[in-house]
C-alpha cells in the first residue's frame, strides 16, 4: 500500500461492462500488458516479492496467467508450467474440475510437470470466487506432510496406493503450493485471503 506503482497498475486496467455476459465488469488487462512500464512494474513487484522464497516452479493459469508467469518465473530462476484447459496438453496430464458461475470447467497439468516436495507459486490475473485458483492448488496436488514422507520412502520403490490421501504417487505429484498470486482481486476476498489454506496475494482491486 502507498507504492506509486498499484496505481499506475489499477489505472492501467481497462473496465469492460458487459462482457462476455450481460453483468460482469470485465477487466481488461490487455491495457497493462501494453503499457511497457506498468507491465514491467507488475512483474517487478512479483518478482520482489518472490525470489528469495526458494519457489522452483511457477504455475501460470490458461490464458491471462500465461501473460505473467513466464516473466515471474525467469525473473525468480523458476521454471514454467502452463495450467491448461481441458484437451490442450499433448502428454499425459492429471485434471481437476471446478464449478463456474453456470457449470463447470477443469485445468490440466502434465503428469511430471513437477517434481514431489518442489515450491510452488500459482499465478493468474484475477480470482473472484477463488474457484480457479483452488483448482490449481488441487492439481499441483500437495500431499498431507506424513504421506509425503511415506511416499518418498516407500511409493518410489512399491509404487503402491495410499489409502490415506487417496492417491498413486504417479498421479499426484505433491507439490507444495506458497502461495497464489493475482493482479486483481475482488474486496470481498479481503477477509479470506486463504484458498484451500493457501496465502492469496493481490496488486489491486477491480476498478
Ligand atoms: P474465479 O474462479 O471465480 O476466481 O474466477 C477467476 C477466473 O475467471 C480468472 O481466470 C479470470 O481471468 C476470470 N475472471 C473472472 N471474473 C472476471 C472479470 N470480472 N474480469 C476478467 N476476468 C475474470
Amino acid at each position: 500500500k502507498g507504492d506509486p506503482r498499484l496505481k499506475a497498475i489499477s489505472d492501467a486496467i481497462t473496465v469492460v461492462p458487459h462482457f462476455p455476459k450481460p453483468g460482469i465488469m470485465f477487466q481488461d488487462i490487455t491495457t497493462l500488458v501494453s503499457n511497457h512500464k506498468v507491465f514491467k512494474h507488475t512483474v517487478e513487484i512479483f518478482v520482489d516479492r518472490y525470489r528469495d522464497m526458494d519457489i522452483s516452479v511457477v504455475a501460470g493459469v490458461e490464458a491471462r496467467g500465461f501473460m505473467f508467469a513466464p516473466s515471474i518465473a525467469l525473473g525468480i530462476g523458476a521454471k514454467f508450467i502452463p495450467l491448461r484447459k481441458p484437451g490442450k496438453l499433448p502428454g499425459e496430464v492429471i485434471s481437476e474440475a471446478y464449478e463456474l458461475e453456470y457449470g463447470k470447467d477443469r485445468l490440466e497439468m502434465h503428469v511430471g510437470a513437477v517434481k514431489p516436495g518442489e515450491r510452488a507459486l500459482v499465478i493468474d490475473d484475477l480470482v473472484a470466487t477463488g474457484g480457479t485458483l483452488s483448482a490449481a492448488i488441487r492439481l499441483l496436488g500437495e500431499l498431507p506432510n506424513l504421506c509425503l514422507r511415506l511416499h518418498i520412502v516407500y511409493d518410489l520403490l512399491l509404487q503402491t496406493y495410499c489409502g490415506y490421501c487417496d492417491s498413486g504417487w504417479l498421479e499426484r505429484n505433491g507439490a507444495e503450493v506458497v502461495e497464489c498470486a493475482c493482479v486483481i482481486g475482488l474486496p470481498e476476498l479481503k477477509e479470506r485471503r486463504l484458498l484451500n489454506g493457501k496465502p492469496l496475494y493481490v496488486l489491486v482491486e477491480p476498478r
